[in-house]
């Protein structure tokens, strides 16, 4: 996805490295460490989209399970696993075992069929399958309309080489507590109400660990709080109710309040996050909980105040006034990029720039990616050269014919979906009042054409700065539009809906739909990126967080990224409309600061 680095799968050494600059000694002791080697030795080089730990959160022995996890081909249903290498596996050296957990997609037929005559027996092996078959057949007919089965786990290194771990997914506890029944489980389900009473009522939504043998399912089961972020507010009120009830160990929780503050590194993109919490229940009481904590190379939370460095640099090349940054400064500030480890340029402004072929041809041989915005008409053997000396995408601003033009001409060029590992294609739309309906007939047109990803903004200035925000009733309708076509024809191949962090007021409508709740914790990223995760450098030499504001002089791109008390300012993002204040959307939305009389136009909290 252009630069927006949604899935940079690294090798396992890359993640393993990323734990050793960051030393847990509250959870994993020196053995513990060293002994990540052996598992370096046998995965380092396969490439993985993310890694992780499971601590046990009130048990002394600092060591760790280990997961990694992996892309899964040509079973139904199933795209990914996770495989957890337990730390009695890898400690000693010689060859791992691991459990395996693959995640199930909804299946969209309404059955379970093609998840039991399908997915079972090519993930599970064809005999297991076959003599779980009349217990998961019983359990999927029990279960909750609103429920759906999640991930499947496979734990042979455990002994439990007959038997099967699932994950289900409910609404929340009570739908969890009504349903056990039903599903066999022969527990106390009062007594199962009240050791979860005081979760139930803190409102997190619960998953449901449980094992399936032949005889039905286990009296063991696990509740899992799900979310995949850093918000510390969120991540802090679990660990102080651990704490509480005794769950977790302080120098535990010491550790857990430290790893969601490391900051994101650059290049490779590396974060800290949560992926879930889990509570072991068994004969009446919660007796242990566990933390899954994950190293990720996906971008897709703004927790912390900044990046440790930039991820982008913004270069406007030209201007509407016919400024031009010069070409001996432009390659200047590539040695910058490799030596500030930033990878990614978005290049503006290079239609009108006779250096664009060399500078393209600087940033292939130094390895930094690049993304050319292309805003006028171009023509075809432009393109052509442009793609020929490595552009690594393209980001065309939608919505008239001559985008639709430039974009047609670039897939027969190879860019987009039709071409396996051609530059990314994206097109920003931005989505006002007068045309705002426009979006299903945009996105067929678009998915046609073979572009990657439509990438949806709004409420910024420059052109169109005086057009009228959509409404709230437009927004809505636009928000159901997309997460329909998320989960169908995204998940089919088709091209993919973004919203762009600037359109921050989208992004609360999309996650919480409702203005009276707070969006869904870990789900709504945040909005304005400006200094946090992008800085621009105009034409001149001088930088700003984001090219719509204006730019200061500086010794480097990287003592303005440290230091400039603007870019500091901005961070903050304070000074919106009186409204904000009291929106339950404000935290995150973060409003473009640079457009304030868009936001004084914001329907979402009116
Ligand atoms: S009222 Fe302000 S904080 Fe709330 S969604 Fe609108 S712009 Fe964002
Ligand atoms: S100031 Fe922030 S929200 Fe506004 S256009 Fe720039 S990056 Fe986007």
């Amino acid at each position: 996805m252009g630069l927006r680095n949604r899935h940079a799968d690294l090798t396992t050494r890359a993640f393993i490295g990323h734990l050793r600059r960051h030393p847990l000694p509250g959870l994993m002791d020196d053995e513990c460490v060293a002994a990540l080697a052996n598992i370096e030795a046998q995965f380092g080089d396969r490439r993985s989209h993310g890694a992780g730990m499971e601590v046990r959160l009130g048990d002394e022995r600092r060591f760790v399970d280990y997961i990694l996890k992996f892309d899964v081909k040509d079973i139904p249903l199933m795209n990914s696993e996770g495989i957890e290498i337990d730390y009695e596996q890898f400690v000693g050296g010689g060859p791992i075992g691991a459990c395996r957990f693959a995640r199930v997609k909804r299946d969209k037929s309404g059955d379970y069929r093609v998840f039991l005559d399908g997915t079972m027996p090519r993930y599970a092996g064809p005999e297991r399958a076959r003599a779980l078959r009349p217990a998961l057949v019983k359990l999927t007919k029990a279960m909750a309309p609103e429920a759906s089965i999640r991930l499947v786990g496979v734990m042979d290194v455990r002994g439990a080489d007959a038997g099967l771990r699932l994950v289900l997914d409910y609404p929340d506890f009570d739908a969890i507590a009504a349903n056990l029944p039903a599903l066999g489980w022969t527990g106390d389900t009062a007594a199962l109400r009240a050791a979860f009473a005081p979760w139930a009522e803190a409102g997190f939504t619960f998953g449901l660990a449980l094992d399936v043998s032949p005889e039905g399912i286990g009296e063991k089961i696990g509740l899992e709080t799900y979310w995949q972020g850093n918000s510390p507010v969120y991540v802090e009120t679990i660990i102080d109710r651990l704490l509480n009830a005794g769950l977790c160990l302080p120098s535990k929780a010491a550790e857990l309040r430290r790893w969601i503050r490391l900051l994101p590194e650059p290049d490779p993109f590396l974060h800290t996050r949560f992926t879930y919490f889990k509570l072991n229940y068994r004969d009446g009481r919660i007796y242990e909980a566990k933390a899954y904590l994950e190293t990720s190379s996906m971008v897709h939370h703004f927790d912390f105040p900044a990046y440790d460095r930039p991820l982008r640099l913004d270069l406007v090349l030209s201007d509407e006034s016919g400024n031009r940054l010069s070409p001996s400064d432009a390659t200047a500030l590539i040695g910058d990029c490799v030596a500030e480890r930033v990878t990614g340029l978005r290049l503006y402004g290079g239609e009108d720039w006779p250096d664009l072929l060399r500078l393209l041809a600087v940033c292939r041989e130094k390895n930094r990616r690049t993304e050319v915005v292309l805003q006028k008409r171009v023509d075809r053997d432009w393109l052509r050269r442009v793609l020929e000396a490595g552009a690594g995408a393209f980001l065309v601003e939608a919505g008239d014919d001559t985008a639709e033009i430039t974009l047609a001409t670039l897939g027969g060029l190879g860019a987009g979906r039709g071409t396996e590992n051609g530059p990314c294609l994206t097109a920003r739309w931005r989505m006002h009042a007068g045309n705002a309906e426009e979006l299903p007939a945009l996105t067929a047109r678009l998915n046609d054409l073979g572009v990657n990803e439509l990438l949806i903004t709004g409420m910024i200035p420059g052109t169109g700065a005086a057009l009228q925000p959509p409404t709230r009733a437009q927004m809505k309708e636009a928000a159901s539009f997309i997460w329909n076509w998320r989960f169908n024809e995204e998940e089919a191949g088709g091209i993919v809906i973004e919203i762009e962090s600037c359109f921050a007021v989208m992004l609360s409508m999309i996650c919480c739909g409702d203005p009276e709740k707070a969006p869904i914790p870990g789900f709504f990223d945040r909005g304005c990126e400006g200094g946090r995760s992008f800085l621009a450098i105009h034409p001149g030499g001088t930088i700003s967080p984001c090219r719509y504001l204006p730019g200061e002089q500086a010794a480097s791109f990287a003592e303005y990224w440290k230091h400039a008390g603007t870019i500091k300012a901005h961070r903050q993002n304070t000074g919106h409309r009186p409204a904000c204040a009291t929106c339950p959307c404000a935290r995150r939305c973060t409003p473009c600061p640079a457009a304030p009389e868009q936001v004084e136009r914001c329907t979402v909290n009116a």
